[in-house]
């Protein structure tokens, strides 16, 4: 099935191709997080969007090699560095490991490479020197580095491949410096910036004096050491369409005068409650604030996953509630299924109670699972098809179990037409890793109060339990523990 993809490049609906050199490999770059602070919902939104992109890839059968940066050096990151008086590296350290950590609690692949922009610095300088050479950048009187957009649309080259930008107003020579601009601000941008006494520690050497990087030129440098000149993806969310992506393709293609990227790919942006993040409205977000909330990284990335990319996604609490109840469901067919498709161990059922049928696909994948689903993503990522798919074989697999018409080669089937589907949603049930420790131990407690028929102490804990949200169901195999 042909996979379906919105590129902005072409502001069209295109047949994802890879390149022919390696018909199955695919280069995919996403932009990573400034690491200046904890990441926020929002940025959760684009790297789940990136997780999800790659996952998808791979059900297709591609091979994608996934590169993410960590911008480690750019005006935000300098800025709070001096204000807390700590190294950069202390400093970026902290945020960066905070990251890693999210980005597993929410259940991301790790990309397969991850490089730091501060490790980059040769790679930047050398590519700066390139663009130089080739006169479409100059040195500043004081000693920074800029793109010349009109020398680069004098060689016949776009600016604005992703963006239609107003060019009259654009003054030959005018500059930007900072890294953070708007379309209106369209001017020379800065590659290299010479160093300056808010710089602090923060500084190389370079051909042009003391000085770090701009921004843009990390992504650039990076993208294409990882992944060659010409590769097939690049993302990020929609506000880096201007400037950051644009200035990246002018950087590639201004230096090696072969196309850059073939598909990009942006993921729209996310309000709280239907307004604009900030820390002033108090809708501001981080992963760890809902969690410290008793949300889990489950049912964030399953909100996170329910709208599509390219539609503005209105995040809410009264959302991430109904993401728990829509898991639940999810949990409780799929556990059934397991106790129907491992009769061995399972209480009621048996192989030989239940006859084992051939598993064909009206036994094994009651809802077409796997077909439906594929067909949605293939449609440039239709995840609310994808779930409705899901959640119509949660039903018609339900009303089988229900009926005991299952036998437990169709369960088995269809748990494996579920597992197909779950490498792409990654939120497979796993209830048993999240329960929290306290809650563990107080279930043993509880065991043990039940054993020593201490039964006050067992109905005192069941109902402390109850009050931290979670039930105690006594099943032939034991005490099982579930959320509500
Ligand atoms: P940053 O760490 O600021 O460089 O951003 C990391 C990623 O998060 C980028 O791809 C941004 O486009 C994206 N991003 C920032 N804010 C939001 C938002 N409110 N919604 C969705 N994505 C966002
Ligand atoms: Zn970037």
């Amino acid at each position: 099935m042909a996979l379906k993809l919105f590129n902005t490049l072409t502001r069209s609906l295109q047949e994802f191709a890879p390149s022919a050199a390696d018909a199955n490999k695919i280069g995919m770059y996403c932009c990573g997080p400034t690491v200046y602070d904890y990441a926020h919902i929002g940025n959760w939104r684009t790297f789940v969007f990136a997780d999800l992109v790659r996952r998808t890839l791979e059900f297709f059968g591609h091979e994608v090699r996934h590169v993410m940066n960590i911008t480690d050096v750019e005006d935000k990151i300098i800025k709070r560095v001096q204000e807390q008086k700590v190294s950069l590296r202390e400093f970026t350290g902290r945020f960066e490991a905070a990251f890693f950590a999210d980005l597993k609690t929410l259940n991301c692949l790790p990309p397969h490479l991850t490089p730091r922009a501060t490790e980059h610095i040769p790679e930047i300088i050398a590519l700066i020197e390139k663009l130089i050479a080739r006169g479409v950048a100059y040195r500043a009187g004081d000693g920074s580095v800029y793109f010349s957009i009109a020398k680069y649309r004098g060689c016949g080259c776009t600016y604005g491949q992703l963006q239609k930008l107003n060019f009259d107003e654009l003054r030959v020579g005018e500059r930007v410096a900072a890294d953070e601009y708007d379309k209106e601000a369209v001017a020379d941008f800065a590659l290299w910036k010479a160093r300056v006494p808010a710089d602090g520690a923060v500084f190389w050497p370079s051909p042009w004096g003391e000085g770090r990087p701009g921004w843009h030129i990390e992504c650039s440098a990076m993208s294409m050491k990882a992944l060659g000149e010409s590769f097939d993806l690049h993302l990020g969310g929609e506000d880096l369409k201007f400037p950051h992506h644009e200035d990246e393709i002018a950087q590639s293609e201004g230096a090696t005068g072969k196309p850059f990227v073939k598909h990009w790919l942006h993921a729209a942006h996310l309000l709280v409650e239907g307004k604009k993040m900030s820390k002033s409205l108090g809708n501001y977000f981080t992963l760890r604030d809902l969690l410290a909330n008793g949300f889990t990284g489950r049912e964030v990335r399953f909100l996170l996953l329910t709208a599509h990319y390219r539609e503005t996604f209105n995040f809410t609490i009264e959302g991430l509630h109904g993401a728990k109840t829509a898991l639940a469901r999810i949990d409780e067919c799929v556990g059934k299924l397991r106790e129907v498709g491992a009769p061995a161990s399972g209480p009621a059922r048996s192989s030989a109670a239940v006859p084992a049928q051939p598993a064909g696909p009206d036994a094994g994948a009651p809802a077409r699972l796997v077909a439906d689903f594929s067909a949605a993503l293939a449609d440039d990522l239709n995840i609310s098809a994808a779930w409705a798919a899901v959640f119509e074989w949660v039903r018609v697999t339900n009303k089988r179990l229900a009926e005991n018409s299952l036998t437990a080669v169709a369960a088995a089937a269809a748990l494996a037409e579920w597992e197909k589907v779950d490498a792409v949603l990654g939120v497979g049930a796993r209830a048993a890793a999240e329960i929290p420790a306290e809650i563990e131990a107080l279930l043993e407690a509880r065991q043990a109060a039940r054993k020593a028929k201490d039964f006050k102490q067992s109905d005192a804990i069941r109902d402390e339990l109850k009050a931290k949200g979670w039930v105690i169901e006594d099943t032939p195999k034991g005490p099982k523990l579930k959320r509500f």
